[in-house]
């Protein structure tokens, strides 16, 4: 079986990668299973430069086929804030909690009807000789005025999904990867496979 790399160490994303590019004969791993690896600085401005840095970084150094994602919170209010920036958004320790907190009291005089937000991924897919495939996807979304939900992780307690009537936290995992930015950028990426595999 061919061997795809998702370009990360958390467990959760590597699974939501699996079942897909199975369908295409492709085994998933992942830098759990690489050992030691370059460590790529997310240094980019924007979403994609970061995945496409990951993906084409890690590409090289091991030559097969790559994934990178990056993903985070666009806050319409905050000027798009946390942005590239989610993970540390309170300080260096990538704190979920101190995070959300945060976009919490930035928005505390903010109205109802200004308090809308999106999830953003960008995936970068990676193929030594061939040219690299990034696509976006998105979810919409209002932030709560205070957190609601036990599963997910990072901003999904503050998420309000209108559709769902739910914050993202209060999903289940399938409904969210029903919906998620992940899993809408997967569908387009899952569009464009056919020609490149
Ligand atoms: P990364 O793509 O793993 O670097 O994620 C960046 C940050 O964006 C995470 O640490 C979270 O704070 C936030 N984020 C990304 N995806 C999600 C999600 O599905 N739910 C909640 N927060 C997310």
């Amino acid at each position: 079986m061919k061997v795809l790399l998702i370009a990360t160490k958390n467990k959760g994303k590597v699974r939501e990668f699996e079942d897909l590019f199975a369908k295409f004969g492709y085994q998933v791993q992942s830098l759990l299973e690489m050992g030691d690896s370059i460590d790529v600085v997310e240094d980019g401005v924007t979403f994609q430069e970061n995945a496409i840095k990951k993906a084409e970084t890690i590409a090289s150094e091991f030559r097969i086929p790559t994934l990178a994602d990056d993903s985070g919170l666009i806050v319409d209010a905050l000027d798009g804030r946390p942005g590239v920036y989610s993970a540390r958004y309170a300080g260096e320790e990538k704190d979920d909690q101190a995070n959300l907190e945060k976009v919490l009291t930035e928005l505390e005089d903010v109205p109802e009807l200004e308090r809308t937000a999106r999830f953003h991924c960008s995936l970068a897919l990676a193929i030594p000789g061939k040219e690299t495939i990034v696509v976006d996807g998105t979810c919409e979304g209002v932030i709560t005025r205070e957190p609601r939900g036990e599963h997910g992780f990072g901003y999904d307690p503050i998420m309000y999904i209108p559709s769902m009537d739910k914050t993202m936290a209060q999903l289940t995992k399938q409904e969210k990867n029903m919906i998620s930015h992940r899993s809408n950028a997967l569908k387009k990426l899952q569009e464009q496979l056919s020609e490149v595999f």
